[in-house]
Order: structure tokens, then sequence, then C-alpha cells
């Protein structure tokens, strides 16, 4: 589970981007985060995993709190994480499996990840991934011969190579057609049901996010203006 408790970021340029955010995300749920542009979508995101540094409040997974770590002991904590991207920040010239497998490095040590030799057991589960979404027929084509669908599908599979706690995913869908963007919208929610992830989905197209979400957390302002089943929305906007 994932529990934010007031969650505030004021930047130093005196932006006002979050204020006392408080919500939590059960095991399994994938909740989507809607809002204006500057509504303190992505700081909501990057506070979780403190690219950016809170002013105030908690983050706690699964009981443990992240915010007021050192860097190193945060570095160790990041691994809990996993990302999944706009533009999937793939490596081109590598393959899907080195894609994949490079989850298991962390962001950091990425460039290293076709030098290095994986275990075994990192391998199977690699292939397990690519299965799951649909890619173990393209482990060994390089991430650039692949649609934008195929490519997030590798940033899923490689999100989870690194076994994480919670998904955070900004905006996965806004480089892809709709057809696509409903398979992965889809894909995300089924397997963090099936592994009991909790996941905030930062989604800027609202009808998607009413057509797939159990749960939307609408932000203005920096402000939790709506928390509650996509139907309510409708009946609110
Ligand atoms: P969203 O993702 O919903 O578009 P952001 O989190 O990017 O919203 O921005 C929220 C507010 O914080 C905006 O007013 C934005 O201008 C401001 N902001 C975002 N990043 C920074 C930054 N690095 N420095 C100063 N202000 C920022
Ligand atoms: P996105 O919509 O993909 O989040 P943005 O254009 O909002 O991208 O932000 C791009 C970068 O600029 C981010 O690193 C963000 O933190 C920073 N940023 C956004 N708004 C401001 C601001 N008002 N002042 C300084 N930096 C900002």
């Amino acid at each position: 589970m994932l529990e934010l408790r007031d969650l505030t970021k004021t930047y130093r340029t005196g932006d006002k981007a979050l204020a006392e955010v408080s919500f939590t995300v059960p095991k399994g749920q994938v909740v989507g985060l809607i809002g204006p542009s500057g509504a303190g979508k992505s700081t909501l995101i990057r506070c979780i995993n403190r690219l950016v540094e809170p002013s105030a409040g908690k983050v706690l997974l699964a009981g443990s709190e992240l915010t007021g770590l050192s860097a190193g002991a945060l570095r160790r904590q990041r691994r809990r994480i996993g990302m999944i991207f706009q533009e999937y920040a793939l490596v081109e010239r590598l393959t899907v499996m080195e894609n994949v497998l490079s989850g298991r490095l962390g962001y950091v040590n990425f460039w290293q990840s076709f030098t290095r030799r994986f275990p075994a057991a990192d391998i199977e589960r690699a292939y397990r991934l690519l299965d799951r979404v649909g890619l173990i027929d393209h482990a060994d084509k390089r991430a650039d011969a692949l649609s934008g669908g195929q490519r997030q599908r590798v940033g899923i599979a490689r999100a989870l190579s690194q076994e994480p706690e919670l998904l955070l995913v900004d905006e996965p869908t806004a480089s892809l057609d709709p057809k696509t963007s409903r398979q992965i919208m889809r894909l995300i929610i089924e397997i963090c049901a099936e592994r009991g992830l909790p996941a905030i989905v930062n989604i800027h197209d609202v009808p998607l996010a009413q057509q797939f979400m159990q749960r939307i957390v609408g932000l203005r302002a920096g402000r939790v203006v709506f928390d509650g089943p996509p139907a309510d929305l409708t009946e609110a906007a």
C-alpha cells in the first residue's frame, strides 16, 4: 500500500505545486491522476520517487517512510518503485531482452546493461515478463525496430523486472493511437491486479481514465478536488 500524508511542495520560485495532498492506494489498485496542466501531477509523481524533494508531509510505501531518507538509503528504496514513461525511455540500440534486464540494475546503471552478465533467474524472469506483455517473439529485436505500443510493453516489462512494490506511470499513452492506448491501459490494470501492485497513472486523457480506472484522483492547483469512482466524476463535471 502507498500512503501520502499531507504531501506539500513549494518550489523555490514560490509556486505551491502541492498542498497537503493525502490519499492511500491499496495493493492492486490503479489510481488515475487527472487535472489541468500545472495542477501538480508531475510534482506528485516526482515527490514520491524523490526526484523532487517534498517541502512537507510523508510518503509511506508498505508502511516504511520514503521521505526523510538519506541519499544512499533512498537509492536502495528506489528499487521498490517501478517507473513507466510517456516516451518509453528505452535504450534504442539494445535488444528488447537487454532493455528488460536493465530494470534489474536500476536506472543509474542503465548503460552497463549490455556488458553485464545476468543470473539465469533474471533471464528466466525477463522471458516470463516478455511472455506476459505479448513480446516473447521479439526478445532479440532491437528496441528501435518496435512500434510505439510494443515499446511501451517493453517499458512495462522493464519496470516489473525490478519486482517493484509500486508503479508510477507518467502519461503512458500520450504518444500512442487510441486503440493501442486502450490495450496498454488494460494491460497495466490487469498486471497490477494480478500482482497486487498499487499504481498511480498520470493520465491527461480523461475519457480514457473514465473508461478504465476504478478510482480517479483529481488535482487542481496542487489540491485534491476529487477522489472517487469515474461515474461520480461524470456527475460532478
Ligand atoms: P502538471 O504535471 O499537473 O502539469 P506540474 O507538477 O508540472 O503540474 O506543475 C505544478 C506547478 O508547479 C506549476 O505551477 C508549475 O509551473 C510548477 N513547477 C513545476 N516544476 C517546477 C520547477 N522545477 N520549478 C518551479 N516550479 C515548478
Ligand atoms: P511535463 O508536462 O512533461 O511534466 P513540463 O513542461 O511541465 O513537462 O516541465 C518540464 C520541466 O520543467 C520539468 O522538469 C519541470 O519540473 C520544469 N518546470 C515546469 N514548470 C516550471 C516552472 N514554472 N519553473 C521552473 N521549472 C519548471
